[in-house]
Formats: C-alpha cells, structure tokens, sequence
C-alpha cells in the first residue's frame, strides 16, 4: 500500500480508496488515477479480554459481525451486512444496534492509517487526536485507514432464522 501511494505520488495521480464499494456517490473511484482496492484486506482479530475487535480497512460488516458474533460480541454496525466497514464508520456509522452501543465511530478506539505523505501513523484519543477527531465522522481523504479497531459489547451470539425463501446475503 505505501508502494501505491508512492507510485501516485511520483506521477502526480489522484488516488481513490476502496473499501467495500457501497456509497452510490461513487467517491471510491477516480478518472485518470489509481484506485488503492482494499476489497482482500478483510483479516478480523478479536480480543474478547479486551473485549475489542480489530478489522482491516475493506472488510465489510458481516466479517467483523462473524468473528466478534462466535464470542458472543458486537458492535454497531451497518443495517445491511455488505456495506464496507471503512466508508461507514468514516461518515460516522449508523445500525440496528446505535440506540443502545451508540454510534459506530462512538466505538472507534484507534485507527492505523496510511497519510498522503506515505507516513504510516495510528490515529487514537492519545496519537494524533485531531487527526482521529476528523476521521470520526469527517469521511473518506485524511488517509488509508489500514485498520480499525472497535470496543466490542456483550450481545448474543444471535443465530437467527431466515424467512423461507431469503437468500443469505
Ligand atoms: C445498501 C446500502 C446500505 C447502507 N446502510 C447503511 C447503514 O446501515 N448505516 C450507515 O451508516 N450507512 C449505510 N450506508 C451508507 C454507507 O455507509 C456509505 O455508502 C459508505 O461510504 C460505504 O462504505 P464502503 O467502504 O462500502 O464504500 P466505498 O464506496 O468503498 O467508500 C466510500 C468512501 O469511503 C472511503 N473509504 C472506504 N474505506 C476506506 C478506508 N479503509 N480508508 C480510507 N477511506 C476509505 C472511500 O475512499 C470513499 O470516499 C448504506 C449504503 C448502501 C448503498
């Protein structure tokens, strides 16, 4: 990935980041420059001490809602399970479970990210506040995030039936 930046940097193109490819917008596609594609970057890790769950940043919410789920935890989400984590918590994040966990980005511990500089740094309330201020929320264009990681809440494991006839997604 700093390879990528590096190369956009040196040829002077627009990058675009891709995470799951949900917003309609299209804002994770650019004309004449390099789209950085984090869709094989779904590697979960869950810390039920901690009660956290690191997610790389092209996960879509049914890999973070798979491993946390086996532990009985989760954390607010998307409503749909294949909107991609990145593009939502970054626009702050809203799901079935907010009224109760609060909003995604209300469970954003810390983020490891990737500058326009090709610095590596972790963006958290400690490193880099106001950087991690802005991506709370902010949107996509202060970084790659490379990965997220989310306080988790004791819920289920939930192992609801599907009606007849509904595809799993
Ligand atoms: C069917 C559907 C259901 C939805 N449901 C919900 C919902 O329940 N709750 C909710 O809050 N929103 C919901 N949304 C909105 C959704 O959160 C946004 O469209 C969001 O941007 C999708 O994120 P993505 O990573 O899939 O999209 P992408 O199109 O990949 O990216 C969107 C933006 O985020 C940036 N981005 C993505 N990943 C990263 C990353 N790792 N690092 C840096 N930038 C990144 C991209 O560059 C782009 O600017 C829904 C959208 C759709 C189409």
């Amino acid at each position: 990935m700093l390879a990528a930046v590096r190369l956009a940097r040196e040829r002077d193109l627009p990058i675009a980041i891709r995470g799951g490819g949900h917003a309609v917008a299209g804002h994770a596609m650019c004309d004449d420059g390099l789209v950085i594609d984090l869709s094989h970057m779904t590697g979960v890790r869950v810390d039920p001490m901690a009660g956290t769950v690191r997610a790389q940043g092209g996960c879509l919410w049914r890999h973070v809602d798979h491993e946390s789920q086996a532990f009985g935890l989760a954390v607010t989400g998307g409503i749909v399970t294949h909107t991609g984590i990145g593009g939502l918590t970054l626009g702050g994040g809203i799901g079935h479970l907010m009224r109760r966990f609060g909003l995604t980005i209300d469970n954003l511990l810390s983020c490891d990210l990737i500058t326009a500089d090709g610095e590596f740094l972790v963006a958290s309330a400690d490193e880099h506040p106001e950087l991690f201020w802005a991506l709370r929320g902010g949107g996509g264009n202060f970084g790659i995030v490379t990965s997220f990681n989310y306080r988790l809440h004791p819920l289920g494991p939930t192992n609801a039936r599907r009606p007849a006839g509904v595809a799993d997604e």
